[in-house]
């Protein structure tokens, strides 16, 4: 009996490898089949033939219409990566993740082998790997150690039209190498439709369109304005999937940032429960650009029959990310944009008004795969009158340290004649240069010193290298490069689970103890966790988020990695906080800030009324001096982690930006003593 089993076994085993052999067969002949489908396709001899007869190549196309996807594999195909790889730039890590996650299996190729992606502290690339896909940052980086590109065959700058600060940079460089390297491709590929601007920057390149196709989208606008456009979005979503037929298509709802995303979700999942067992399942599918990767993939799964899927997304569903099936948009009318204001250097991500160019990408993602309907949040007369057409270039609203250091670096000195598509304000420029000096990455002559070459080093804010870059002062690199991983990884490290809110606190509050402020405690919590081993266990005991750890623990390594190339060495001085302390304001000392007598601060050098992060260990402390991490706008002008510090500190460590003058004490005339108020 048991021989006979044994055959029946065997023989099963070899049929199930035959299916799955040929489920995976059919499963990539369907993939074969559906890139046929793409707009892009029948245009691909045509395009081929234009990208062979013109260095540079403007191409527009409606977003899905397969730019991203299928050009580079049509390049491929066509033997252009036998003379070099082919890189394509995309504003967002997701997509450039996700982007190569797809073409690897169009391919059939593993990701990270033929097709890769590079991404800031994430290189998901080999030897082999001929089809890239990177964000325009990481691209930018890559001219600092190879400045002709020289192992590219073609460069494809994709989403040209969300005009990120990099992108913009990338622009002049490769306009620039263009010239010397006339066997490199240049695209420049775009889902909007003004690409004269583009052409008109690259000495009039032809502009090659791939018609899309587009259903009919009906627009709705509110009555009056919403005063709560969160909860409206939600009312919307439940109003459409309770009303209209299951099966009938997706909602996609624009939201601002990952924490309005988690609270819609959570809502939408209470009330969804509420609705019983008569109501169609809805699928609630957030994506935002630090949603876990093996979530990501969630919003591309086919919705089952019977189910509708709602996207909540933020603006990376504009054109970044193509979602097929959705039928109806929810647009609040809001995105976060960083703002800059050069006068004072203090950025922020501020919720603003989209502009109509944006409102009206939202609007198209409804109408892909048939007739759509957009509802937006805001009235008629509001779109008409008080959205801008376009959005501001990123250039032209942010703190531009990091883009100057990284063309200093490049040889390239005369800024202001610098081939920019729109010039960034002359005002940000000389903050820029200002600043620089101050860190002493640069000289009084605007020239890079070797401080600025080491920092420039570190694929990281100027004021973070910095500090990296004097710890070997202070001989406490070990904890340094941990707390910059750290700060990193931004404000997800810390799990708050609403019903164990009390729990988190306190275990939130141990690595506090002593009052040794932000940086130290994610200091703290960083060696604890490596001293269980970097135990997933420990994680959950103390309420932290062990996806983000292991995110940090990543980074570390590579910043340690580079610690070695700039020949610092790694040296640990974790009993002398103080010092530790004084090297994170060497890189910061530019955000102090001092307690006034409200228990609000005011920064030192460009006054301005600021307070301490509720989260933050000191919020109750309030020392007199600080140094904080970076300003955060929500209710009120936040400084989110922050660090006690000494005034004297400041002129010792900054003489040339620092007087005396600026951290006495108004009233006593004296040196401040720097003890913190331990109330
Ligand atoms: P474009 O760059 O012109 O906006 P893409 O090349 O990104 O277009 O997308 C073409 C098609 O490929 C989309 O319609 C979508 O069906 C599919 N697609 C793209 N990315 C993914 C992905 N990560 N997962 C599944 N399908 C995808
Ligand atoms: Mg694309």
């Amino acid at each position: 009996k048991d021989t006979i089993m044994d055959g029946e076994n065997v023989d099963q085993e070899s049929s199930i490898e035959e299916l799955n052999k040929s489920i995976a067969k059919s499963a990539f002949d369907k993939l074969q089949d559906d890139r046929k489908t793409l707009p892009v396709y029948p245009y691909r001899d045509e395009l081929l033939q234009a990208i062979n007869d013109h260095q540079v190549l403007v191409i527009v196309g409606e977003t899905g219409s397969g730019k991203t996807t299928q050009i580079p594999q049509y390049l491929h195909e066509a033997g252009y990566t036998k003379r070099g790889k082919i890189g394509c730039t995309q504003p967002r890590r997701v997509a450039a993740m996700s982007v190569a996650a797809r073409v690897s299996q169009e391919m059939g190729v593993k990701l990270g082998h033929e097709v890769g992606y590079s991404i800031r502290f994430e290189d998901c690339t080999s030897e082999t790997t001929v089809l890239k896909y990177m964000t325009d940052g990481m691209l930018l980086r890559e001219f600092l150690g190879e400045p002709d590109l020289a192992s590219y065959s073609v460069v494809m700058v994709d989403e040209a039209h969300e005009r990120t600060l990099s992108t913009d940079i990338l622009f002049g460089l490769v306009k620039d190498i263009a010239r010397f390297r006339p066997d490199l491709k240049l695209l420049i590929s775009s889902a909007t439709l003004d690409a004269e601007k583009f052409s008109d920057y690259f000495d009039s390149a032809p502009i090659f369109k791939i018609p899309g196709r587009r259903f009919p989208v009906e627009i709705h606008y509110t009555k009056a304005p919403e005063a709560d456009y969160l909860d409206a979005a939600i009312v919307t979503a439940l109003q459409i999937h309770v009303t209209q037929p299951p099966g009938d298509g997706d909602i996609l709802v624009f939201l601002t940032g990952q924490e309005e995303i988690e609270t819609a979700e959570e809502i939408l999942k209470q009330r969804t429960r509420g609705l019983g067992t008569k109501i169609a399942e809805l699928i609630i599918c957030p994506i935002y650009a630090n949603l876990p990767t093996e979530l990501q993939a969630k919003i591309f799964e086919p919705t089952p029959e019977g189910a509708r899927k709602v996207v909540l997304a933020t603006n990376i569903a504009e054109t970044s990310l193509t979602i097929d099936g959705i039928k109806y948009v929810i647009d609040p009318g809001f995105c976060k944009m960083k703002s800059y204001n050069p006068r004072t250097g203090m950025e922020s991500l501020l919720v603003t008004p989209v502009s109509k160019a944006s409102a009206n990408q939202r609007a198209g993602r409804s109408g892909r795969t048939g007739p759509g309907k957009c509802f937006r949040l805001y009235t008629a007369h509001n779109y008409q009158h008080d959205l801008e057409d376009n959005t501001v270039p990123e250039i032209q609203r942010t703190n531009l340290a990091n883009v100057v250091l990284t063309l200093k670096s490049l040889g390239i000195h005369d800024l202001l004649n610098f081939d920019f598509m729109d010039p960034p304000p002359a005002e940000a420029l000389l903050k820029a240069l200002e600043l620089l000096y101050a860190l002493g990455a640069l000289n009084k002559l605007g020239e890079l010193t070797k401080v600025g070459r080491r920092m420039a080093e570190f694929p990281l804010d100027p004021m973070l290298s910095k500090m990296i870059v004097a710890s070997d002062k202070y001989k406490c690199s070990d904890e340094i490069i941990s707390i910059a991983a750290m700060l990193s990884i931004g404000n997800s490290i810390f799990y708050r689970p609403k019903d164990k809110q009390v729990h988190a606190d306190n275990a939130r509050l141990n690595f506090h103890m002593g009052n040794v402020g932000d940086h130290i405690a994610l200091l703290k919590v960083y060696s604890s966790w490596k001293e269980t081993n970097f135990s997933t266990q420990w994680c959950y005991e103390n309420y932290i988020q062990v996806r983000s750890m292991k995110r940090a623990r990543d980074i570390r390594d590579q910043l340690e990695g580079l610690l070695e190339r700039v020949e610092i060495e790694v040296t640990s001085n974790v009993n002398d906080l103080e010092t530790i302390k004084k090297a994170i304001t060497s890189g910061f000392f530019p955000h102090s800030a001092r307690l006034q007598k409200n228990g609000s601060y005011r920064t030192v050098k460009h006054p301005q009324t600021v307070h301490i992060h509720p989260s933050s260990g000191l919020a109750q402390v309030l020392p007199r001096w600080v140094v904080y991490h970076e300003l955060v706008l929500t209710t009120k002008e936040y400084m989110r982690q922050a660090t006690e510090l000494k005034p004297e500190w400041l002129v010792e460590i900054a003489p040339h930006y620092y007087q005396l003058k600026d951290v006495e004490d108004p009233t006593s005339k004296k040196m401040p003593r720097g003890e913190g108020r331990t109330s």
